[in-house]
């Protein structure tokens, strides 16, 4: 006979064990190494061995000046200028001295041509009340003369006189860096930090002469000619294959004729 049971609360039905649904597992989030950094420079180098410095100069003060004139402004059309104006003012002590209205005349088609004119004019003075004229040799010293930023520092330092302290980051080593993956973010200051991370002190001047040209060249901002990019491998832009097909989205190859 089967035993009553007590009164009181029902007893609770075990519950089935019901499998967890496996987590997928984490991409690891990818990360470049200096070994990469150094394939890639190698490879641009193989390929752009003409790559340089696009302004026109002749003296450290020179391509001071033409760098600062270069924000904004492509490196042909501030080679247009510079010829006449430093003609007109060719030192420091000329500039300084120099009426704003005659040299915001000699580069207005650079754009922004009445703070470039303050700019200019007022590096070469803080040049020759700090320096006696010379451009200094550090990116510190150069950084503290007005107009000038680490981007200009970099680029003058290590053409002008080979010096590397830093990497000059402009739009098109942001957007090539970035395609490729051993740069990530849009701050010039942060993605300089970062390629500094990945290629010895040696190569910093090459590093931005090398992924300027090879944005100017290949991995255009638009129109990335990924087929025909000697880094195709390497890189992890995502529309590479698109756009090396000729299909990316937007691009009016791919539109069907009608
Ligand atoms: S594969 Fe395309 S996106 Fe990548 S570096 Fe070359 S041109 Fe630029």
């Amino acid at each position: 006979m089967p035993k009553a049971r007590k009164k009181g609360p029902a007893p609770k039905k075990a519950r089935k064990a019901v499998p967890r649904a496996r987590a997928k597992p984490r991409k690891a989030r990818f990360r470049p190494t200096p070994a990469l950094a150094a394939e890639i420079l190698d490879i641009l180098e193989a390929t752009h061995p003409e790559a340089r410095c696009a302004l026109d100069y002749r003296t450290p003060f020179e391509l001071s000046v033409a760098t600062i004139l270069s924000a904004q402004c492509t490196d042909e059309r501030v080679n247009k200028v510079t010829p006449a104006l430093f003609d007109r003012f060719p030192t420091a002590a000329a500039l300084a001295e120099a009426p704003p209205a005659e040299v915001e005349g000699l580069i207005r088609s650079t754009g922004f041509f009445r703070s470039k004119a303050k700019s200019i004019i007022g590096f070469s003075r803080g040049l020759l009340e700090h320096h006696g004229g010379e451009i200094p040799r550090s990116v510190e010293a150069m950084r503290k003369l007005p107009g000038v930023g680490r981007k200009t520092a970099n680029v003058v330092l290590g053409h002008a006189y080979g010096i590397n302290e830093g990497i000059a980051v402009d739009t098109h080593v942001l957007r090539v860096t970035n395609r490729l993956g051993v740069a990530r973010g849009q701050d010039p200051l942060e993605v300089e930090r970062q390629l500094m991370a990945l290629v010895p002190v040696e190569r910093y001047t090459r590093t931005t002469d090398l992924f300027i040209f090879h944005g100017r060249k290949i991995c255009d901002a638009r129109r990335p000619r990924c087929g025909a990019c000697p880094l195709f491998g390497l890189c992890r832009f995502q529309d590479k294959k698109a756009w090396a097909a000729k299909t990316a989205p937007g691009d009016p190859v791919s539109q069907p004729d009608i």
